[in-house]
């Protein structure tokens, strides 16, 4: 598996659905990549043409099907949604296309994960609105073409380095997601907070922001958690001692780190002396796919200092020894 399955709080759709911001004034943080997107969009509209392909990379969890569905909503135009591991055949694709509405929005999770016959029914689509279908086989097939409404396609990936480099040339507008900071995360909990009827104080509202781990969906999934202690075990407010009491019982600690990132430092410090270790060793030493660990748990990691990437593998920071409570070996000195 690629990607973790969205956990059923997730799509706890009426909750999720109520949450979601719905235009761009709603959406918080990502402050470059939603100025940029608001001159694109208005642009399209003043034209009346289909907005270019947009590609938003980064993290699961931080706002990219979102984003799309709200570039949809701002063109007030159809946002249809598939992913690439579900588009088996070239069909799958062209039944979607040619269903299209002129300027819709078609989102591709995922979209690293296409198989190289769909992938090439995409370019022609995108560069020229038209499909290009074999039909029949022998010497007897022969290709159609059919012509498509002009579409804005918008991609998702965790992975750009997985992307082909003609699928990647062919949008002009890739965007990059960035991990929220700590005050935007502070936001968006207090927001939900007073949707979900639990009222946070500030100091409530920031704990669980400060370990989200840079990502709304994680705030998200934790605010629920706390509520849920509020509920039971409090007088339904969420301050900062039911937070923190909370989120340590559900094992997300000072940092934000759950069990798999601590894990992760753990087998680096305890089983390879800091590293350097490979990622393959590590994929292997903690049972997990190599792809989780690159796109889930690691990038976390790096961004707050706690790992490093060298040509030899990944070695642990100074900052991490002193989060484990752990003395670094001396040979590594730093
Ligand atoms: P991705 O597609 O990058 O994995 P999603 O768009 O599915 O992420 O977002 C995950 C969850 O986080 C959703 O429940 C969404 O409502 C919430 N979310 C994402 N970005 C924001 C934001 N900027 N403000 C508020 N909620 C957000």
């Amino acid at each position: 598996t690629l990607r973790p399955a969205p956990l059923p709080e997730d799509s706890a759709a009426e909750n999720d659905r109520a949450l979601r911001p719905q235009g761009l004034g709603e959406f918080i943080g990502q402050a470059e990549a939603r100025a940029n997107l608001r001159v694109f969009i208005e642009s399209a509209r003043r034209r009346g043409e289909a907005m270019d392909h947009t590609l938003f990379h980064g993290p699961p969890g931080l706002g990219k099907t979102t984003l799309a569905q709200i570039v949809a909503r701002e063109l007030g135009v159809n946002f249809r949604m598939t992913s690439g591991p579900v588009l088996a055949k070239a069909g799958d694709l062209a039944a979607i296309l040619t269903n299209l509405e002129a300027r819709d929005v078609l989102f591709i999770d995922e979209i690293h994960r296409l198989n190289p016959a769909v992938e090439e029914v995409l370019y022609p689509a995108m560069e020229d609105f038209e499909l290009d279908l074999v039909i029949g086989e022998g010497p007897a097939a022969r290709t159609v073409r059919i012509e498509l409404q002009p579409f804005t396609l918008v991609g998702a990936t965790t992975r750009m380095g997985l992307l082909t480099t003609p699928l990647r040339d062919r949008f002009g507008i890739p965007t990059r997601l960035q991990f929220y900071t700590i005050d935007e995360l502070f936001e968006i909990v207090s927001r939900n907070a007073r949707k979900l009827g639990a009222p946070a104080d500030d100091d409530g509202a920031r704990e669980i922001a400060r370990r989200a781990r840079g990502t709304p969906r994680i705030a998200g999934r934790l605010l629920r958690r706390v509520v849920d202690f509020a509920v039971v075990e409090g007088d339904g407010t969420i301050t900062r001692d039911l937070a923190d009491g909370a989120l340590t019982r559900l094992g997300v600690d000072q940092l934000g780190l759950d069990g798999a990132d601590r894990r992760y430092l753990r087998m680096i410090a305890e089983n390879y002396g800091g590293g350097p270790v490979g990622i393959e060793t590590m994929s292997a030493a903690l049972s997990e796919s190599r792809d989780a660990l690159e796109e889930v748990i690691e990038p976390y990691l790096l961004q707050q200092g706690l790992i490093q990437r060298t040509p030899r593998g990944r070695m642990l920071a100074h900052k991490a020894w002193e989060h484990l409570g752990m003395r670094p070996p001396r040979t590594q000195g730093d």
